[in-house]
C-alpha cells in the first residue's frame, strides 16, 4: 500500500559538513533535506571519523552502544546523533576504525566499512526506525544489500526493507582479496561461484552493491549510458549491461540555500542576478589574494578540483604554456596526484602574473574562486555528475565542460545564431579541441559582452537545485515500496543476530 511519508535511511561514507572529500558529501548533505522538506521522515548515518571537526564531534548526543560480528571479530558499535536543518545524522563510532590517517585508505579498509554497514543494519531496530527504504552509496556501502538479504530478512524488522544504490563513480570500486568472503563478510562460498561479487578474481564491493540492491541509479542520465560501454565501464560495463532494466540516472543539485552568492559568507561581497556590482569586488578581491594584477578586464579562469586523471587535468597541462600566451589570469585549487601537483605548482613559479595554484584543500577558497573567476574549467575525461559546474552556473561564472556524463546534461554550448546554451563545450577528449573552445569563450568575454552579460545571468536564473532530481528519487522510492523490483537469489548461513533494542 502507497504511504503518504516515506521512511529513508541515507547511508554514506562522508557527508557535509561534517567530512568530505569530493562531491558524494555534498550530495548526502544536501538530497536528504531536500527529501525532508517535501515531509518525509528521512534520516542519514556515516562513520563517525576524527577527521570530523570539533564543533561537530562535541555536540554529538550518545544513543546506544552494542557489539557487532565482523567475521571472527567482536567490535563495539557507538551510535551517536545530531540534528543539522531538521534532518538527524546518526554518527557510526569505532576508534578502531575510524581514528585512521585517512578517511578511505589503510590496510583495514574492507573490514571497516564491512563494519560499518553491519552496524547500521543492526542499529535500526535498537534506534526503532524501520526505514521503507535504505539508500546506499558508492563502494564503501556495497556490502549492505548483501547483508541485508543474507542475514537480516529472515526477521520480521527487516523483509520489507528495499534498497537504493547510487553510483556517484565507477571507478572506485573497493576490490580485495578472495579470502575476506568468509573473514569479513561472512558469507557462504556459494557467493564466490555465483558471480555476483566476484571480479577479475577479488570481491567487489561495488558490483555486490550493484547486483544486490533492489534498484540502482547513477548521477546523470548520460553517464547511466556511458557506464554500459567499455570505454566508461571501469571493467563493470557487462554488469551495468546486465542490470540495464534497474538502472536510472538522477542528475545532481546542489544546495540553493548554501550556494547562494547573495548569502554567502565566505565570499568577498555577495551579489545577486540583479546587482552584479560584488562579483566585479570578488574578482578583484581573488586577484589582489592571488597576487595576480588586479585588472577587471583580463577573464580568469577557475579550476577547482581533485587532481586525479579523471579530471581532464592532462590536457590542461599539454597546452598551457600556449593558454597562458592569452590575456587570461588562470587561478588553481585541488590537491591529489603528485604529477599534478608539481606540475601545476611549476607553470604558477614560471608565470606567476597570470597563474595561481593553490595545491590545498580549502573550501572557503573555493567558493572565492566559483565567485571571482569569470568562467569555470572542467575538462573531464569522463564526470559521473560534476558539482563545479553548478555552483559556478550559480555564482554567475560561465563553465566550459567536455561533453561526457553530467557535464553533457548540464551544460549546452552557446549557440550564436540561436542564443541557446549556457556555457561552452567541446566533444572529443583532446587538448587542443580544449584549447580552441577556450578561446572562442575569451572571444565573447572581449568582443561580444553583451552575449557574455546575457550568458551570466542566464546561468544564475537558471535551476540547478535538488528541486526536481529530489522528486525524482522519490519516484524511485515510491516505485520500490510499492513492490516493483527485482528478485534476487539468497543464501543464508550466518548465526542468529541479536535484535534486542
Ligand atoms: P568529485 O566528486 O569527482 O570530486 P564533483 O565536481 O562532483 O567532483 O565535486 C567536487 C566537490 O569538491 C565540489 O564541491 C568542489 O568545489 C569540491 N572541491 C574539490 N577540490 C577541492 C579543493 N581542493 N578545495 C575545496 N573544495 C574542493
Amino acid at each position: 500500500m502507497k504511504k503518504n511519508k516515506l521512511k529513508i535511511l541515507f547511508v554514506s561514507s562522508e557527508v557535509v559538513p561534517f567530512a568530505k572529500t569530493g562531491g558524494l558529501a555534498d550530495v548526502a548533505g544536501s538530497l536528504p533535506q531536500e527529501i525532508s522538506r517535501m515531509g518525509h521522515d528521512i534520516r542519514v548515518v556515516m562513520p563517525e571519523y576524527s577527521q570530523i571537526a570539533d564543533e561537530y564531534l562535541n555536540q554529538l548526543e550518545h544513543k546506544l552502544h552494542f557489539r557487532t560480528k565482523v567475521g571472527w571479530r567482536d567490535d563495539y558499535v557507538g551510535v551517536n546523533s545530531l540534528e543539522n536543518n531538521g534532518v538527524t545524522t546518526y554518527f557510526i563510532d569505532n576508534k578502531n576504525y575510524f581514528d585512521s590517517p585517512t578517511m578511505y585508505e589503510g590496510k583495514d579498509k574492507h573490514i571497516r566499512f564491512s563494519f560499518f554497514c553491519r552496524a547500521v543494519l543492526e542499529m535500526l531496530p535498537k534506534i526503532d526506525f524501520q526505514p521503507d527504504i535504505i539508500h546506499c552509496n558508492d563502494w564503501q556501502t556495497g556490502p549492505l544489500s548483501m547483508m541485508l538479504k543474507e542475514n537480516y530478512k529472515i526477521y520480521d524488522f527487516y523483509k520489507d526493507i528495499k534498497t537504493v544504490y547510487t553510483i556517484h563513480n565507477l571507478r572506485y570500486q573497493g576490490i580485495f582479496d578472495k579470502s575476506i568472503l568468509e573473514d569479513t563478510l561472512s558469507l557462504h562460498s556459494n557467493h564466490w561461484y555465483s558471480g555476483a561479487i566476484r571480479h577479475d578474481g577479488c570481491i567487489n564491493y561495488m558490483k555486490m552493491g550493484i547486483n544486490m540492491s533492489d534498484v540502482i541509479n547513477t548521477v546523470s542520465k548520460t553517464y547511466a549510458q556511458e557506464i554500459k560501454s567499455p570505454y566508461f565501464g571501469e571493467g563493470l560495463d557487462y554488469t551495468m549491461r546486465m542490470n540495464d532494466d534497474d538502472l536510472y540516472g538522477i542528475v545532481n543539485g546542489i544546495d540553493y540555500d548554501d550556494y547562494n552568492p547573495a548569502t554567502d559568507e565566505h565570499i568577498y561581497a555577495n551579489y545577486n542576478v540583479n546587482d552584479l556590482t560584488g562579483k566585479r569586488k570578488n574578482k578583484l578581491k581573488l586577484q589582489e589574494q592571488m597576487g595576480l594584477p588586479q585588472c577587471d578586464d583580463i577573464p580568469i579562469i577557475g579550476v577547482v578540483s581533485r587532481l586525479v586523471d579523471q579530471k581532464g587535468l592532462d590536457l590542461i597541462s599539454c597546452v598551457i604554456d600556449e593558454l597562458l600566451q592569452e590575456d587570461i589570469q588562470f587561478v588553481l585549487l585541488g590537491t591529489g596526484a603528485d604529477k599534478y601537483e608539481q606540475r601545476f605548482r611549476e607553470i604558477g613559479q614560471l608565470y606567476p602574473n597570470k597563474m595561481a595554484a593553490n595545491i590545498k584543500y580549502d573550501a572557503a577558497l573555493a567558493r572565492k574562486i566559483y565567485a571571482g573567476s569569470d568562467m569555470f574549467l572542467m575538462p573531464s575525461e569522463f564526470e559521473p555528475c560534476g558539482l563545479g559546474q553548478l555552483i559556478s552556473l550559480r555564482y554567475g561564472t560561465i563553465p566550459v565542460v567536455r561533453e561526457t556524463g553530467g557535464l553533457n546534461d548540464t551544460v549546452q554550448s552557446y549557440n550564436g545564431v540561436t542564443g541557446a546554451g549556457n556555457g561552452f563545450s567541446f566533444t572529443n577528449y583532446n587538448a587542443h579541441d580544449m584549447l580552441y573552445t577556450i578561446q572562442r569563450a575569451i572571444y565573447f568575454y572581449h568582443n561580444q559582452p553583451d552575449v557574455w552579460a546575457k550568458l551570466v545571468k542566464k546561468a544564475m536564473k537558471g535551476d540547478y537545485s535538488w528541486k526536481n532530481s529530489a522528486l525524482e528519487y522519490l519516484n524511485l522510492y515510491r516505485k520500490l515500496e510499492a513492490g516493483d523490483k527485482k528478485e534476487v537469489d539468497s543464501f543464508s548461513d550466518r548465526e542468529e543476530v541479536d535484535l534486542r533494542v
